[in-house]
């Protein structure tokens, strides 16, 4: 029988998460582990996402990591090549790329509950892991609605986050449909080339002023220079947002005075009375995610852009057909209709306890003990797992916390010389009834909207209601006694001592 290669920790994913992981398991001094990747080059989110206009909306500064600091960020809102570049760079400088197995795609992971580790099957090959850390991201897999007639349609058809680039838009009537956080930032990019555009909207979003700006070369050379310079900048905009955190979680109705702004954003840029009421929300702002652009109103106004607020229920040929019954026929669809958040693909792959997939274990809704860990899933652990989403600030900060967490996991295994630590469900269920008490008063579920934190039960599965700032001390440390500890095989004497409490 072949011998499979074994690693002490499989990492999923080279985003933010994935690429932060091996840092991390490099300065705790773990070498003994690879990071398996679908893709042909590092960047997640940021390699996938291209489409033009494509830009961080928390301010670079914030939104990078804490020990790789760039004094080079070229704007406030930094675009994706930039974002990308950094994420190679920083794929360099931590000496991470031999560890790195590119078009790898993870088709499963399945728990040996005789051997105690995981069996990963993946595109290249079969190999075990101790421990197997899944970065596959939150916003990875995107989500195309099932649209009758769709696959009848003889012209282009893509997902924001495919962008195909030899397609030329030039001339053509183009439909973007979804008007969320994407496609703010593509219309503008898109609609002084197109010939017409039609945006397609269930629901219009807030949409704030974007303070953005170059930054200076005076600035740079500063960060560069004075570190402590760069340091007080990223502390700034991380208060600024921790600060804003109480209005969307306990106190929504502080969000009126930021509506105030968002209306006279409309105001400005929309003259016309039909199409401001079509773009003016009617829910609390803060509800779905507060979007940045100072030229998604403009582009809305220009005379070859069209608003339909009715969804995209059909395609007949080359006729797409709305909600309200009217039909236009167009050269190319976009589908910025976001991913696959609380359905991720993953779950279908991973095996646990008992060959039970996480999918299953979820199909009543997500629940991850501390974002990270899941009852009858050992040594699986999770970056930015369920209920660890921002709505306000920089995930590198989650990204971060979560790899504090998955650094005490790994000590506290060889500390106990534990072959896996698998979280008690009563451990799991007690976090997370914490965590749906706190989101009963915050915007999200009191706002009056539907969005994509809300899973298909209506329950908040995605998002953090807290600052940064508790997320980091919720998993600061391990606490052992929301775990019972598997002895690896040859310790064992018999079945039912094969777990045991972790010594505190
Ligand atoms: C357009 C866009 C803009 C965003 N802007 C911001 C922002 O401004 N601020 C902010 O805080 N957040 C932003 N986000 C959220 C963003 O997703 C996170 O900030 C962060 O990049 C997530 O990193 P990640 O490593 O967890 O996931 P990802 O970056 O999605 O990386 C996941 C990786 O896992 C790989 N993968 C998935 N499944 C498998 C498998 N089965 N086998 C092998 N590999 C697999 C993928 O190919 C990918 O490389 C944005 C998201 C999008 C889509």
């Amino acid at each position: 029988m072949a011998t499979r290669e074994h690693f002490r920790v499989a990492v999923i994913g080279t985003g933010f998460g994935g690429l932060g992981a091996g840092v991390r398991l490099r300065r705790e001094g773990v070498t003994d582990f690879v990071i398996l990747e679908r893709a042909d080059s590092v960047g997640g989110t940021w390699r996938d996402n291209s489409y033009p206009g494509c830009a961080c909306d928390v301010p670079s500064h914030l939104y990078s990591f804490s020990f790789a600091p760039n004094p080079d960020w070229p704007r406030a809102f930094s675009g994706q090549p930039h974002i990308r570049a950094y994420l190679e760079r920083v794929t360099d400088i931590f000496g991470l790329r031999p560890h790195i197995r590119f078009n790898s795609e993870v088709e499963e992971a399945r728990w040996d509950e005789e051997a105690r580790h995981w069996r990963l099957r993946t595109a290249r090959g079969e190999l075990t892991a101790d421990v197997v850390v899944s970065a596959t991201g939150p916003l990875s897999d995107p989500r195309i609605p099932d649209i009758k007639g769709l696959e009848t349609f003889p012209g282009k058809v893509f997902h924001s986050s495919r962008w195909d680039h030899d397609y030329d838009l030039k001339g053509k009537r183009v439909a973007m449909v979804g008007t969320g956080a994407s496609a703010i930032q593509i219309v503008p990019a898109i609609q002084p080339r197109v010939d017409r555009l039609t945006v397609v909207q269930r629901t219009p979003p807030w949409v704030m002023p974007r303070m953005d700006r170059g930054i200076n070369a005076a600035e740079k050379w500063l960060h560069a220079k004075v570190p402590a310079s760069h340091k007080a900048r990223r502390g700034l905009l991380w208060l600024i947002r921790e600060f804003q955190v109480g209005a969307f979680v306990r106190r929504p109705q502080l969000m009126k005075a930021t509506e105030q702004i968002a209306r006279a954003h409309i105001r400005r840029a929309v003259k016309d009375p039909v199409l401001r009421a079509k773009v003016t929300p009617d829910y609390t702002i803060g509800c779905k995610r507060i979007l940045l652009s100072n030229d998604y109103y403009p582009a809305l106004a220009a005379p070859n852009t069209e608003v339909v607020d009715a969804g995209l229920t059909e395609v007949r040929g080359s006729t797409i057909v709305t909600a309200d019954g009217t039909e236009r026929e167009v050269d190319a669809i976009v589908f910025g209709t976001g991913f696959h958040v609380t359905d991720m693909p993953i779950g279908d792959r991973i095996h646990g306890v008992g060959g039970r997939t996480l999918a299953e274990h979820w199909k009543d809704g997500m629940a991850a003990l501390r974002g990270s860990t899941i009852d009858g899933f050992p040594n699986l652990v999770m970056i930015i797992g369920p209920n660890t989403g921002l709505g306000n600030s920089s995930m590198i900060l989650m990204i971060e916390s979560s790899l504090n967490y998955l650094a005490d996991y790994l000590a506290t295994l060889e500390s106990t010389g534990a072959a896996a630590l698998n979280a008690r469900p009563e451990a799991v269920r007690s976090w997370n009834a914490e965590l749906q008490r706190r989101m009963e008063r915050t915007v999200w579920n009191t706002g009056g909207c539907v969005s994509w934190y809300l899973d298909a039960s209506g329950r908040n599965t995605t998002l953090w209601p807290g600052t940064t700032a508790e997320f980091r001390r919720a998993t600061q440390r391990l606490k052992p006694q929301e775990y019972e500890v598997l002895r690896a095989p040859a310790e064992r004497t018999g079945s039912s001592e094969a777990s045991a409490e972790v010594a505190a």
